[in-house]
């Protein structure tokens, strides 16, 4: 067997970069390692500025001949894609798990599923995409969405898979090639994505894998003076970063990146639906960026909405994310453990109580924490914790609520729990968000913009948003036959 060859879950994984549909292998390797039990999953080819211009290089030579292929045929390979995807989702699920900690029965039966749909959607949309000539003093208009080039697609550890594909599927299907770099505490599923697309029929070079440390192989990615489209999920500071080195080159860029989003509870509100709608935020131990974790009530119903509340959060099982009744997992690494940890013993010091949790779980676990007594301006509900950590402040209106609401300098995502209609159109209308949810979570569309205002990011993706991004939106202007006068 070759020593690139590791085994997680019973599944081979290759640990080394895909470039130009070859497997290669970098001197360096980095460990990962796999948040549920500590254990080393595997040694990774750790890229340096030689593999991301190795890279870049074969998503170029690629791009001419991937740009002129029929859409149809652009279409056909991306189901294939996704019928791959179908065909392995046991064992995406399992890696994915493993190396990520996220839950086993939500891989299943929930993020797998997507990753399939976001190839099939985008697929179906360019066989859709179209937009009416129209004329101007006898003049066409033609509009027309050609690719851009290759794009570096730099992505996170909390949804790894979900959220690569979720760039790479339109870009594929916008004609674009595509360098994926993911975050190096959860690399192994890009690279069955990688085997995935080439088993599917996927060209060499039109998809790149490049694996390693973001200031190693992936800052000469997104400062490379061929790439076309740059489309970064992940924090604000690396997103500065990514920014400055797009600069030297004007290389477009999509931002996705963290929030503090509200969750606003109105005393109309159905409060066991407002409670159960608080306790999702839990999920993947609350490393979700859309997680509201700034719960809002107001405050003739704080006390009951806290005692369903607490019941709720109670009946949480956290353990082992590869059990079926698990609901909380562990946190990616210990490293973000610290990280949550100095966030609440920060806040515990300045006064906050803590309703429940308040302190880490065994090996890498954060009991699951609501915080209340916080100041508007401290800490503990300015900055984005990234971890199953909530806060609980009362308001005593809506100009108080929408406020508090707004009071961040992000603007990812906000809930409304109300059960006035009238209310949910007024309050949503005020609020600074990129999605705003009223009366549920979590629930997205891809034809629907995404992204976020303020710091949670720049651009929209999803539907047309997607291939507006990733094209070079053009428009062809034909003059009637005959057609002399300029003047
Ligand atoms: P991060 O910014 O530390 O890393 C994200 C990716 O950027 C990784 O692949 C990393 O290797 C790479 N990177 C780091 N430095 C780089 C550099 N100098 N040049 C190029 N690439 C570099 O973020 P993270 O800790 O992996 O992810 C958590 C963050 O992501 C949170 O802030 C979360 O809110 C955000 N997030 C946002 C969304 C969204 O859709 N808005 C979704 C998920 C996560």
């Amino acid at each position: 067997m070759s020593t690139h060859l590791t085994t997680v879950a019973g599944v081979p994984v290759d640990t080394r970069h895909f470039i130009g549909g070859e497997r290669v292998a970098s001197t360096e390797t980095f460990t990962d390692v796999s948040p549920i039990d500590g254990s080393v999953l595997a040694e990774v080819s750790r890229g340096t500025a030689m593999e991301a211009a190795a890279a870049v290089a074969a998503a170029k030579a690629a791009f001419p001949a991937w740009a002129a292929t029929p859409r149809a045929e652009r279409a056909r390979l991306l189901h294939a894609i996704a019928d791959g995807v179908e065909r392995r989702l046991e064992e995406l699920s399992l890696v994915e798990t493993t190396d990520n900690g996220a839950l086993l029965r939500s891989h299943r039966r929930g993020v797998m599923p997507r990753v399939a749909h976001n190839f099939r959607f985008f697929a179906n949309w360019l066989l859709e995409l179209d937009h009416e000539d129209f004329t101007t003093r006898g003049h066409t208009n033609h509009v027309t969405w050609d690719p851009a080039g290759p794009c570096v697609l730099i992505t996170p550890w909390n949804a790894p898979l979900m959220l690569a594909t979720w760039k790479v599927a339109p870009a594929l299907a916008a004609g674009d090639t595509v360098v994926l770099k993911p975050a190096e505490w959860s690399p192994l599923t890009a690279s069955l994505l990688a085997d995935i697309a080439a088993e599917a029929g996927l060209p060499a070079g039109v998809l790149n894998v490049v694996q390693g440390y973001g200031s190693e192989v992936g800052d000469p990615l997104t400062a490379h003076p061929d790439v076309r489209r740059i489309s970064f999920t992940g924090s604000v500071p690396t997103a500065r970063h990514i920014a400055a080195s797009a600069a030297a080159n004007l290389t477009p860029l999509s931002l996705e990146l963290g929030g503090k989003s509200p969750l606003l509870v109105f005393a109309d509100a159905d409060l066991d639906l407002a409670a159960g709608l608080a306790v999702e935020q839990y999920d993947n131990a609350g490393q979700v960026c859309l997680a509201a974790t700034r719960i809002l009530v107001e405050a003739p119903v704080a006390e009951e909405f806290t005692r369903r509340f607490t019941e709720k959060a109670a009946a949480l099982r956290q353990g082992d994310p590869r059990e079926e009744t698990t609901d909380i997992g562990p946190t990616i690494h210990p490293r973000q453990l610290e990280k949550i940890d100095g966030f609440v013993r920060r806040a515990l010091e300045a006064g906050a109580r803590a309703v429940i949790g308040g302190h880490r779980g065994e090996g890498q676990y954060y009991v699951p924490t609501l915080l209340t007594d916080v100041r508007q301006d401290s800490e503990i509900v300015q900055e984005e914790v990234f971890g199953p950590v909530l806060t609980l402040q009362t308001f005593e209106d809506e100009d108080e609520a929408v406020r508090l609401a707004n009071d961040t300098r992000f603007g990812l995502a906000a809930t409304v729990a109300t059960g006035d209609a009238e209310r949910a159109a007024r309050v949503t209308a005020r609020l600074v968000a990129g999605t705003v949810w009223v009366n549920c979570f979590f629930v997205r569309d891809l034809k629907a913009p995404f992204g976020g205002s303020r710091h949670s990011g720049v651009g929209r993706e999803g539907g047309t948003w997607s291939f507006d991004f990733y094209c070079d939106v053009k428009n062809t202007v034909t003059a009637p036959k005959g057609f002399k006068d300029h003047g």
